[in-house]
C-alpha cells in the first residue's frame, strides 16, 4: 500500500508574551492509505495541534505535510477535519447541518440533500432530518458531525476525541457505527483519543506521544483480526495490548508529577 499521508519532521512553537512555548517536538510519520490510525498521549502533548497543522488551520514551525505526496502544508481542504469541540449549528436543523461540507464545496443544496438523506437513513439518523441539533441526544449528535465531515468527501479523516463525551454504552455504539463507515466508505483515518480501549479496538496503528513538547514515543500495530466484536475486549491478546499501552503512558506520566498537570487526555 501506498502512503496517503507523510508527516516529515513537523514541530511547532507557539509564541506567548514574547516567549517561545515549543507544543511539538520534530515528529514525523507515514500513514498508508486506508489505515485507521490513532494517536493517544497526555493532555497537552500536540495532538490537537499536529491535526490543526495537518488540515492546513495552523503552519508548522518546521517541516512539511504530504498527502497523495503533494505539500499541504497551510492549504485547507484537503483532508475532512471533525474538530474536537465540533459544534452543530444550532439554528441549521440535522440536515442542514450534515451538507455544510458540501455547500461549502460548493454542491447545489437540493443534490447535496438527495446525498445526504439516505446516508441518514443508513446510518441511523432516519427522521430526524428537520430536527434541531438541541432535540438529538449526544451520540446521534455525533453521528451527525461525523457523516458531516464524511460528506465533505475527502479520502483523509481527522477525528479529535469525537466520543470523549459520550457515556459508556453509548461510546460502543457509536465505536461500532464508525468501524462500520470506515469499511464501507474506506477513509483513512486519524484518531485521537485518550480511552486506551477505544484505541486498540479501532485502530491499525497507535501512536504513544510524550507529554509536551509531544513527539513520538512508540508506534504500536494492533493485529487483532477484523470484524472485531465488544467480546475481543476482554481476550488475552486484548489485554496485553492494553497493559503494554498503560505502561507507556504511565512512564509519561509520572516523569511530569511536578508540573501538576500533565495527565492521559
Ligand atoms: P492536546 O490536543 O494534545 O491536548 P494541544 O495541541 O491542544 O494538545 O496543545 C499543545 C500545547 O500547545 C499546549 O501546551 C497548548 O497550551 C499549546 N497551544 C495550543 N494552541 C496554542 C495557541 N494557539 N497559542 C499558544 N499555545 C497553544
Ligand atoms: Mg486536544
Amino acid at each position: 500500500m501506498r502512503n496517503k499521508i507523510e508527516i516529515v519532521g513537523v514541530s511547532k512553537w507557539f509564541r506567548k508574551n514574547g516567549q517561545e512555548i515549543p507544543a511539538m517536538k520534530e515528529t514525523s510519520l507515514a500513514i498508508e492509505e486506508g489505515r485507521f490510525v490513532s494517536i493517544i498521549g497526555p493532555s497537552g502533548c500536540g495532538k490537537s495541534t499536529l491535526f490543526n497543522i495537518i488540515s492546513g488551520l495552523t503552519l508548522p514551525s518546521t517541516g512539511k505535510i504530504l498527502a497523495d505526496g503533494q505539500n499541504i502544508v497551510g492549504k485547507t481542504g484537503y483532508v475532512g477535519y471533525m474538530l474536537q469541540k465540533d459544534m452543530l449549528l444550532p439554528w441549521r436543523t440535522i440536515l442542514d447541518n450534515i451538507i455544510l461540507g458540501m455547500e461549502i464545496r460548493g454542491i447545489p443544496r437540493k443534490q447535496a440533500a438527495e446525498r445526504a438523506v439516505p446516508l441518514m437513513e443508513k446510518y441511523g439518523l432516519k427522521g430526524f432530518e428537520k430536527h434541531y441539533p438541541k432535540e438529538l441526544s449526544g451520540g446521534m449528535r455525533q453521528r451527525a458531525a461525523l457523516l458531516r465531515t464524511l460528506l465533505y468527501d475527502r479520502d483523509i479523516l481527522l477525528l479529535d476525541e469525537p466520543f470523549g463525551a459520550l457515556d459508556a454504552q453509548t461510546r460502543l455504539n457509536m465505536q461500532n457505527w464508525l468501524l462500520q463507515i470506515w469499511a464501507d466508505f474506506g477513509k483513512t483515518v486519524l484518531f485521537v483519543t485518550h480511552d486506551i480501549d477505544e484505541a486498540i479496538y479501532l485502530s491499525d496503528d497507535i501512536y504513544v506521544f510524550s507529554s509536551r513538547p509531544g513527539r513520538i514515543k512508540a508506534k504500536i500495530t494492533v493485529s487483532l483480526e477484523r470484524p472485531r466484536k465488544k467480546e475481543d475486549m476482554t481476550s488475552e491478546a486484548f489485554m496485553a495490548l492494553k497493559h503494554h499501552l498503560m505502561d507507556l503512558l504511565a512512564v509519561e506520566n509520572a516523569g511530569h508529577q511536578d508540573s501538576g498537570q500533565e495527565k492521559i487526555s
